[in-house]
């Protein structure tokens, strides 16, 4: 389709149009018409703010050379910290005063950010649960809501692109950017994605509501065999398209504008020169239409660290004819000079070169920059309103998994004394995680006025008198500040509630060599045990850090990820009862460091019973399972009804169970839907996550719950990586209830 426009387009060049005729991309290919070789190759490449700044202060000669000089397209990021929304639009008003009175051909730049989980880079903005959390509220809704906000923050920003969402599955814990996942379910993930992408560019991209979204990072890049990140990942196709190519597909669908490129390697063949991976499956099979961006200074890896090109300029010629639209901060102008170089030399064609552009300006086009390039003060309007702090509020609450409550010690009394320490407690940091105000997060709090600490929460919510703390604002080592402390002061108190886990990091500095939390944590919870009063732990951190050598001793544990702004709040209406929790756990909470076998796996429990436990359970004894999480109430299933029992051809099946609230506190409940293949072709998972709805049912009521799965629901990739859907029997499960059906062509 694209090469047909472009090839009328050339043909255009002799018989220039009138301009009433002209359709959008009609405008684009006349731009393109009157642009130099250089001009175009500009458009190509992305550069960060950091490089425009000395000591702190923008410097406009370097901006004006990349801008007119070097005919830069667009520029991403900050300089490290995040600027107020007037210091935005003051140096955006500065970057397009240069690129649209400045240059012959008026282009504005596009300019992007990461805005992760909120618009992280701009002050005072809405920072919500990262999407680890979101996936344990099993709530697109709230997924819709906070993007939608995060959408208009960045757009009130001035800047129209955002690098999200991440859409690889998190399989990997020891993986650093484990929390940018919503876990390790395929179906969660493409769901949540696909509202992510909606949210962002549904109200059409010149909308002030709108921002064009990033799927990324294509494809592989959350399961580095090593955990390390930027690592290679070894992906047998099967997998591929079983697990990892899904959110992808469902963004193309659900509209997703850019791609940006996994900076590492799958099956030896790094991402950026995969013509497999970037035309075959991205362009082919997916029938992506928009930009393709690469990762940070990835380009010029393909020699330095794949070492697949011998030189740079090489490098730059694998990555532009493997598909690479825009290169993503060349270290210096190489990757354009290389460019045009090759370019000239015939290396690279001129045909690659303009499928790129094209692609760029019509992004261009599309989100109205050529009608108006400045920051919108219309948008502005929409950075800030009151009730995002209620989205980010709820967000929260519905993502905090209750992992254990032995002999229901939460919710706790408002009148519990209450001993509160650990590394977290009174840090911000450990709640925000990654992408927060700056790129590692906020561990020293300088950014963040309006988010409360757990300390502070807890102290608000109980008064000062119930809490005795030591906590400190840093991410301390929790052995020599804190054991002492609980030694000296378990007798004054009731409950002692550790808040442990990690501090915020992010990609390669987050990198760690064993899941198990921090000795020194484990420590202090051993010694707060010791003291035999009754312990509680908040766990904030990106990543399931085994803690199974002190599980046993603790009577209460809360997962909160990083449940950010409001995260503390909403951490003390659990613990002291005023909400019922509802999160569930969107990863398999592993035992041991290294046990990670997941939910999904392959090899089946159906066959224990003839085989010994090695074979019959393949290793699986986890922490907690794949959506744990428990309520103050109980809940009870029944009735498992199945409208048929053979779904034939394209039919559907329709499913209702009965879900009673039998506790004394209304509460919401996630009701889950696996379905389980019994023979395939291809070894069968053990179970499959294929319908979730959340419900809220009063104390003493019930409710029925509906679903429908057709054919395409049992499909799976057979040995030719086809997807098909084999006859045979399959079982539905949803609480302790199981029924069993045929599907049948
Ligand atoms: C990350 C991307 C991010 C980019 C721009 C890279 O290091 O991998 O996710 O969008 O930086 O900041």
């Amino acid at each position: 389709h694209l090469f047909s426009i472009l090839a009328i387009g050339i043909c255009y060049a002799c018989t220039p149009m009138p301009d009433s005729s002209s359709s959008k991309d009609q405008q684009v290919l006349d731009l393109m018409r009157q642009m130099t070789l250089e001009q175009k190759v500009g458009q190509m490449t992305q550069i960060t703010l950091g490089k425009f700044h000395e000591n702190g202060k923008l410097d406009t000669k370097a901006l004006r050379h990349a801008i007119i000089e070097k005919n830069v397209g667009s520029i991403l990021n900050t300089n490290g910290s995040p600027l107020s929304v007037a210091q935005w639009h003051e140096l955006l008003t500065t970057i397009q005063d240069i690129a649209t009175k400045e240059t012959p051909l008026q282009i504005p730049i596009l300019y992007g950010i990461d805005a992760i989980h909120g618009t992280s880079y701009t002050q005072g903005s809405t920072l919500f649960p990262h999407n680890i959390g979101m996936g344990a509220t099993r709530n697109t809704d709230l997924v819709s809501a906070s993007t939608k906000i995060t959408a208009m923050e960045v757009r009130a920003s001035g800047i129209r692109w955002n690098f999200d969402p991440t859409l690889g599955i998190g399989r990997q814990p020891l993986w650093s950017r484990f929390e940018e996942t919503f876990g390790e379910d395929v179906y969660l993930t493409s769901l949540m994605g696909g509202r992510a992408i909606n949210a962002y560019e549904e109200d059409g991209l010149k909308n002030i509501t709108a921002v064009a979204s990033c799927m990324k990072h294509f494809i592989g890049y959350s399961v580095p065999l090593s955990g390390k990140d930027r690592t290679p990942a070894y992906i047998p196709d099967i997998q591929m398209r079983e697990y990892f190519l899904p959110p992808f597909e469902a963004a193309v669908a659900n509209g997703t504008s850019t791609v940006m490129i996994n900076s590492g390697e799958v099956n030896g063949i790094p991402v950026h020169a995969s013509k497999y991976y970037l035309q075959d499956i991205l362009r082919g099979e997916l029938g992506f239409e928009g930009l393709a961006v690469s990762d940070w200074e990835d380009i010029i890896r393909l020699h330095i660290r794949h070492q697949i090109a011998a030189t740079p300029k090489e490098a730059v010629k694998i990555a532009v004819n493997a598909g690479i639209d825009m290169s993503m901060v060349p270290m210096d102008y190489s990757f354009y000079d290389y460019l045009i170089e090759l370019v000239n030399e015939g290396e690279v064609s001129q045909t690659r070169i303009d499928e790129a552009v094209y692609r760029i300006l019509k992004l261009k086009f599309d989100l109205g920059l050529f009608d108006n390039a400045y920051p919108e003060p219309a948008a502005t309007a929409n950075f800030g309103k009151p009730d995002y702090a209620e989205v980010a509020l709820n967000a929260a609450l519905e993502s905090i998994t209750l992992l254990k409550n032995e002999n229901q010690i939460l919710p706790l009394g408002k009148d519990t004394k209450i001993l509160l320490t650990g590394p977290g407690a009174h840090n911000i940091g450990a709640l925000h995680g990654s992408w927060s105000y700056t790129w590692q997060g906020d561990n020293e709090a300088a950014y963040h006025t309006s988010t409360l600490t757990l300390k502070d929460a807890m102290v608000a919510k109980i008064g000062e008198d119930q809490v005795i703390s030591n906590a400190t604002a840093n991410y301390l080592d929790a052995e020599n500040t804190n054991t002492a402390f609980v030694r000296n002061n378990a007798n004054k108190v009731d409950v002692i509630v550790l808040a442990i886990g990690e501090k915020a990091y992010a990609e390669s500095p987050g990198g760690i060599d064993d899941l198990t939390l921090a000795s020194d944590q484990l420590a202090l919870v051993e010694a707060a045990i010791a003291t035999g009063k009754p312990v509680v732990l908040l766990l904030a951190q990106g990543r399931p850090r085994v803690i199974s050598s002190v599980e046993p001793g603790v009577k209460g544990i809360m997962h909160l990820y990083r449940p950010a702004s409001q995260g503390a709040k909403a951490t003390m209406e659990i613990l002291f009862g005023d909400y019922n929790p509802n999160g569930k756990l969107p990863f398999t909470y592993p035992k041991n460091t290294g046990d990670v076998i997941l939910y999904d796996r392959k090899n089946s429990e159906n066959f224990k019973e003839s085989e010994p436990d090695t074979y019959g359970l393949g290793g699986f004894s986890p922490q907690w399972s794949f959506g744990h999480g428990l309520s103050y109430t109980t809940f009870a299933y029944s009735d498992l009804k199945l409208d048929k029992t053979t779904l034939a051809g394209e039919d559907s099946i329709h499913i209702s169970v009965n879900v009673s609230n039998t506790g004394d506190r209304d509460g919401l409940v996630a009701v889950e839907l696996y379905v389980s293949d019994l023979y395939a072709s291809v070894t069968p998972s053990e179970k499959r996550l294929k319908r979730f709805k959340k419900v809220e049912i009063k104390q003493g009521n019930h409710t029925q719950v509906e679903f429908q799965l057709a054919k395409n629901d049992l499909s799976f990739i057979n040995q030719n990586s086809q997807r098909i859907t084999e006859e045979g029997e399959f079982t539905v499960m949803i609480g302790d209830q199981k029924e069993n059906f045929f599907y049948q062509k």
